[in-house]
């Protein structure tokens, strides 16, 4: 009994810690973008739930921005305390806003704080109506591409009716899409109702904000972005990778601005130190996909035929549905880690390739790092993601699935053969490097996002 009990705490453990993981992908951007406000001169406070704070630790102590928490009602383990997704919403929704109200109210009584604005996750469409309540300015800032987003918004107003009947769709920006092109909640219509209603929910009350901003930039969805409606007021501020990765004036700066969950820092670098330039494949499918048995055996065996080294992050979870005894086979050809400093990873020159399940900020910060990408789409919105690392961007490929929804190992061989060594992979790594400068120049002074930061601040009092 004690083995079983021992058991379900070690797999609690685990489920909250990956729901801290979860939460990054929101937090990081988040904070992110308040530390370019302070380099602006404004005063910013980040506010996020009591369960997540314990990600975000800020460790830069000369830093002004002030970390707040308020309760979702869930302290203990946040989403994944919750009895359902839909539980979890309406209970952040109804003691969130009170929170929030409350702190606005406490800080500005207690400190001589006085807000100008609210800057709010997108996921909480309910944060509009605290703001106003306090005649603060609003801005909602959506995390995902502003592809993805164009494309739920039109899911929203009924001008793409689910569930898709035709086998492509067609949006204004974008690219054919195929139906399974589409986000996965889309191309599995009423499979995930919770879900599919907070992603419908963004577009509540959007409108109604002062601005819409969104982690991308101008020159990466041009087409998209001028095609989006005026009532949006939107604006690119991406993409919110930490400023040293960006700017070389700042590489010895190591203060991402908060500390991440452990990422056997030393070994993975110590691993990657000991490689040849451009020899190493980076394998992750991020915080959230789970893979099943029969492919991840497939990757395993693609991985350890292919003639390259490889690091692959396997979280604890998955773990278990390695191959038996494949971290003993693979010896010094490959390194499996838990979790991983990945921007450092991707910066790190034994990098060839990167395997990646195309979740948003992966991309993001393949693209600003200039490593091309092997795209293996697993669910929410990396099938779009991936498409648009193939045939807009040009960074990547997807390696073809066979009649089971499996990439097979030798398909995965061929794959990093040709992205490491193939003509086709030296395409990509120039496309890849033409898109890492052009991430700087709009993040730069003067540059597209840079300057949409610029007039959002202008609006403040407060500078
Ligand atoms: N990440 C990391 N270490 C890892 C794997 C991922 O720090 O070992 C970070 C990665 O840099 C990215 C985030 O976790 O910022 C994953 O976000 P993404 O949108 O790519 O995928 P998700 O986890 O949301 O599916």
């Amino acid at each position: 009994r004690g083995k079983e009990i021992r058991k379900n705490a070690i797999k609690w453990k685990d489920l909250a810690r990956e729901a801290v993981d979860e939460g990054q992908g929101h937090i990081n951007p988040m904070l992110q973008f308040a530390k370019r406000l302070v380099a602006k001169g404004v005063k910013a406070t980040l506010v996020t739930t009591i369960f997540l704070s314990n990600s975000v630790t800020l460790s830069d102590p000369t830093s002004s921005i002030d970390l707040q928490t308020i309760s979702d009602g869930f302290d203990q383990g946040g989403f994944a305390q919750a009895k359902s997704p839909h539980t979890y919403m309406s209970t952040f929704k109804s003691v969130g806003s009170q929170n929030l109200a409350s702190l606005i109210k406490k800080l500005g009584e207690t400190t001589r704080l006085k807000f100008d604005a609210l800057v709010y996750d997108s996921f909480m469409p309910w944060a509009l109506d605290v703001a106003k309540q306090f005649g603060l300015l609003t801005a909602v800032f959506f995390t995902q591409s502003c592809a993805v987003n164009s494309i739920y918004y039109h899911v929203s107003k009924g001008t793409l009716k689910l569930p898709v009947e035709e086998p492509n769709v067609s949006i204004p920006g974008l690219p054919l899409l195929q139906v399974s092109e589409l986000p996965f909640l889309l191309y599995h219509y009423g499979l995930y109702p919770a879900s599919f209603d907070m992603i419908v929910g963004q577009f509540s009350k959007h409108e109604a904000a002062d601005w819409v901003l969104i982690n991308s930039f101008h020159e990466l969805e041009k087409e998209v972005i001028d095609k989006m409606p005026e009532i949006w007021k939107l604006g690119t501020i991406g993409p919110t990778i930490p400023s040293m990765f960006l700017d070389k004036r700042l590489e010895n700066n190591k203060d991402y601005g908060m500390s991440l969950l452990e990422q056997n820092t030393s070994t993975c670098m110590n691993w990657l130190n000991s490689k040849p330039n451009g020899s190493v494949v980076y394998v992750s499918f991020g915080s959230m996909a789970e893979l099943g048995l029969e492919q991840m055996a497939e990757i395993a065996l693609g991985l350890k035929e292919s003639n390259y080294y490889f690091l692959w992050v396997v979280r604890k979870s998955e773990e278990s549905k390695l191959p038996n005894n494949f971290k003993v086979e693979i010896g010094e050809k490959g390194l499996i880690v838990a979790w991983c400093p990945q921007l450092e990873v991707l910066k790190h020159e034994s990098l060839g390739c990167f395997l990646s399940h195309c979740g948003y900020n992966s991309v993001l910060e393949a693209l600003c790092l200039g490593v091309p990408m092997l795209a293996m789409p697993q669910w929410a919105d990396q099938a779009t993601n991936a498409k648009h690392v193939e045939d807009v961007w040009k960074i990547g490929i997807r390696p073809s699935l066979d009649e089971k929804g499996i990439v097979r190992k030798e398909v995965i061989k061929q794959c990093i053969n040709e992205m490491m060594q193939g003509e086709m992979g030296k395409e990509m790594k120039k496309n890849a490097d033409k898109w890492k400068n052009l991430a700087r120049e709009a993040v730069d002074d003067g540059g597209s996002s840079d300057t949409n930061i610029d007039e959002f601040v202008s609006k403040l009092v407060c500078v």
